[in-house]
């Protein structure tokens, strides 16, 4: 993977895996590479248990890394955070998370929680973290008369609103977004995303966009990623991905997701992924999508794919998919 200097962050090998009794070792993410432009919003797709969130978590450091190395700015960024470290990345990169029920704390006043990242990596003085308080509630949509109030008093889209004003509070230049509106009726949704939308062009955010619905991640995205067990199958434009899937995996989640219109989604033929995503424990050699794979050869079952280089027949643009159906 080329090194360019518009690249914010790059994952370069990143590996986390999970030991358990007995010698057994969960493969969560598997020798992960991909770099995310400044300004670049990258969608990440594939179903629940396909690593995503462990990936997005392992970037930033709120996990550690089993192997590879992550790099910010060109700069190494430390495989353990000491405090010193962390005060120079936290203010940087941030997380929305999935759960706006339990991620935000039940006993503190929304002004607490939405403050708490000024008043722990800055040194505003109070009037300062309230003012800005206030108008991050106002960017998102709330109001200063929300402030004394506690999180179980609000609409789950509400809460995802109060989790991001706390994540842009503190101005960062890098967010991962972990899906960030799968907790919410589909009518919120649209809400959420088109917030997202313009706080990204209003700040100039890059996001890693992590969730599982390919037309929002779509919508939302520059570029799309697919993920599967753990590993990357393709990478490349959002639109190209979504309209020209390559993989077969890739191909099967395009022909799963859901229509927007309900008369469409009714005529759509339903062509699900045959059975489910095997155990990520003790993965051997071949493609990993080999049992489901309604392409699978001989070779798929012994040696695992490299991603090859493609460019879109449509768009032009460069793409790349890890599948032996294209190796010359
Ligand atoms: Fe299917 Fe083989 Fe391609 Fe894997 S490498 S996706 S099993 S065709």
């Amino acid at each position: 993977m080329s090194a360019s200097p518009n690249n914010l962050i790059e994952a370069r090998g990143l590996t986390r895996h999970f030991h358990l009794a007995r010698g057994q070792t969960v493969h969560a993410v598997d020798d992960v590479s991909l770099a995310i432009e400044e300004r670049e919003i990258l969608g990440l797709v594939g179903e629940s248990g396909s690593g995503k969130s462990t990936f997005g978590k392992t970037l930033i450091g709120l996990l550690d890394k089993t192997a590879g190395e992550v790099v910010y700015r060109g700069e190494k960024m430390p495989s353990r955070y000491a405090p010193r470290d962390f005060r120079r990345f936290a203010d940087r990169i941030q997380m929305i998370f999935q759960d706006p029920y339990s991620s935000l704390n039940p006993r503190m006043t929304v002004g607490e929680i939405v403050g708490e990242p000024l008043r722990l990596h800055t040194r505003l003085s109070k009037g300062k973290v309230l003012d800005s308080v206030v108008e991050w509630l106002e960017r998102v949509g709330l109001n200063a008369d929300h402030m004394s109030r506690y999180p179980h008093e609000f609409s789950g889209g509400q809460r995802q609103r109060i989790g991001i004003a706390r994540a842009l509070i503190v101005g960062p230049e890098f967010v991962v977004s972990d899906e960030p509106i799968s907790a919410l009726d589909v009518s919120v949704q649209a809400q959420v995303i088109n917030l997202l939308d313009e706080l990204k062009s209003s700040m100039g955010l890059t996001l890693l966009f992590i969730a599982h619905d390919l037309s929002m991640v779509r919508y939302v995205s520059d570029r799309m990623a697919v993920m599967y067990l753990g590993s990357l199958v393709e990478m490349g434009q959002a639109n190209d991905i979504f309209f020209r899937p390559k993989h077969p995996y890739t191909k099967l989640l395009v022909a799963s997701n859901p229509e927007p219109d309900p008369e469409a989604e009714r005529k759509r033929p339903y062509t699900p992924i045959r059975g489910e995503i095997p155990s990520p424990v003790n993965i051997g050699p071949g493609c990993r999508f080999a049992s489901r794979c309604p392409k699978v050869m001989d070779v798929c079952k012994s040696e695992t794919p490299e991603f090859i280089p493609l460019v879109d027949s449509e768009s032009g643009n460069a793409r790349q998919v890890a599948c032996h159906l294209y190796s010359a």
